[in-house]
């Protein structure tokens, strides 16, 4: 408690994905509205949130630790875990000594209380119900966003598509849709706190719509909000091939404050491991997919995602996968080495693949996903694009970073008052992830520029 304002304190730290980001959003928002003063996870407070993760081993380890820290700095106060690791993990959660209350995905609309029952009692409390039931969005609609001026607005959870590598259905439940009005009323709010960009984002994103007998579609809410006064930008976070719909493109192509770029998973380019994987396409309908886009916004930034040594991977579809990866030319990739989550399918399956062969393979998937990146960035040398200036650059005094519309992260001269401005900036270098620019111009609203590539 802060004896001065007589306020109570929490901290939070968020492990994971953009989605656990809006659920901390969620509960600190709780916090506040009870009064709560919100404070940095090194600073002392009353009640310390750690929001796990599980989708890795390393993101189970990391939230382990992100526990056992913050009991060991603070053991008078209320520890609170949530989180998918939580949700799928109680029993391992409980045996650390020290926590005192554990909360499933249902039950974090009560976290306040719970944490306050916390203060009361001395035993742990776990709350953790079975996530399978839960049919209707959790809506917790935001107030404001913790971070920069790019605002995260969660629209969908859950997923029943169940790849057999993946807990991530184990840990969220069936797919839910958050109602459309809700969506617009919070990115209204956000947008008259300055909020300029939003990203939609979701577990399974494309199903967005799906369990509203087509009330409403994905489609639908992204020119919505894209149609919300103030709002500059609006990013979607990882889709399926299958879920870019050419309606969906024609929007990407025609409205400028549709972001250009698409988080198309692929896990894999071999074909065999994709089935191995079931994931719901193959590498053929992948790649047409790409084509497709590519034909109507050819300076897309493609990112992905790529597991590397999925059981019984053979050097051969390793070549294939890495070969596919280079033919799609995405503009960034984020490389997982397969680590086996305990009750999916993948975790039982045969032929692992050893370490330092994993190791080797991750090494060589991480290089080429670099040189692409490079190449991407190479193309638009000598260009002016927009960048929606969001901090200072971490190393250097008198420089802000910020991204391009199709994900370029660039870095320009420029102080605190352009921050969350659309900036002209015409790029003249290359960095190791992203490109040096300079200002082409005063800072401009949503509008394409003349002259810029597109
Ligand atoms: S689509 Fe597959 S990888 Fe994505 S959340 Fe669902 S089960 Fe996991």
């Amino acid at each position: 408690m802060d004896a001065a304002m007589g306020r109570r304190r929490v901290a939070c730290a968020t492990l994971g994905c953009k989605v656990n980001q809006y659920d901390s959003e969620q509960m600190l928002t709780l916090f506040r509205r009870a009064g709560y003063e919100v404070v940095d996870f090194d600073q002392p407070a009353d009640v310390y949130i750690i929001n796990t993760c599980t989708v890795t081993g390393r993101g189970a380890a990391k939230s382990r630790q992100l526990i056992r820290s913050a009991i060991r700095r603070a053991p008078f106060s209320v520890v609170a875990v949530t989180g998918c690791y939580t949700q799928t993990n109680p029993d391992e959660v409980a045996a650390i000594p020290g926590v005192n209350l554990i909360v499933g995905h249902r039950d974090r609309g009560r976290i306040v209380e719970l944490c306050e029952e916390a203060m009361r009692r001395p035993e742990p409390i776990r709350a953790v119900n079975d996530v399978w039931l839960a049919r209707e969005f959790d809506d917790i609609p935001l107030d404001s966003f913790s971070q920069g001026t790019r605002a995260v607005v969660k629209i969908q959870d859950g997923c029943n598509v169940f790849c057999t590598f993946c807990i991530i259905p184990y840990a969220r439940g069936r797919p839910r849709s958050r109602d459309p009005e809700s969506v617009y009323e919070e990115v209204e709010r956000l947008a008259e706190k300055g909020y300029r960009e939003v990203v939609l984002t979701g577990i399974h994103l494309g199903s967005y719509g799906q369990d509203a007998k087509g009330r409403f579609t994905l489609e639908e809410v992204v020119e919505r909000v894209a149609a919300i006064p103030g709002i500059d930008r609006v990013r979607l976070s990882s889709l399926e091939p299958r879920h870019v719909s050419d309606r969906l493109l024609e929007l990407m192509a025609s409205n400028p404050k549709v972001c250009q770029h698409l988080h198309l998973s692929l896990q894999s380019g071999s074909e065999t491991v994709l089935r191995r994987m079931k994931r719901r396409y193959t590498a053929a309908e992948y790649r047409a997919r790409v084509e497709r886009i590519r034909s109507l916004i050819p300076d897309v930034g493609l990112t992905t995602d790529v597991i590397v040594g999925f059981p019984g991977e053979t050097e051969a579809e390793h070549r294939e996968s890495l070969a596919f990866v280079r033919e799609m030319g995405f503009s960034r990739i984020h490389v997982f080495p397969f680590s086996p989550r305990p009750g999916t399918p993948a975790a039982a399956m045969p032929d692992p693949v050893p370490r330092a062969v994993k190791e080797a393979r991750t090494r060589e998937m991480i290089a080429l996903g670099e040189e692409l990146q490079q190449a991407f960035h190479r193309r638009f040398l000598g260009q002016t694009l927009e960048v929606l200036a969001e901090e200072e650059a971490a190393t250097d005094d008198g420089w802000l970073e910020g991204y391009t519309d199709n994900y370029i992260r660039v870095r320009l001269p420029g102080g605190d008052e352009l921050k969350g401005t659309l900036i002209p900036v015409r790029l003249t270098g290359l960095t190791q992830d992203g490109m040096v620019g300079e200002m082409a111009g005063l800072p401009v609203g949503s509008r394409r520029l003349a002259g810029a590539v597109r």
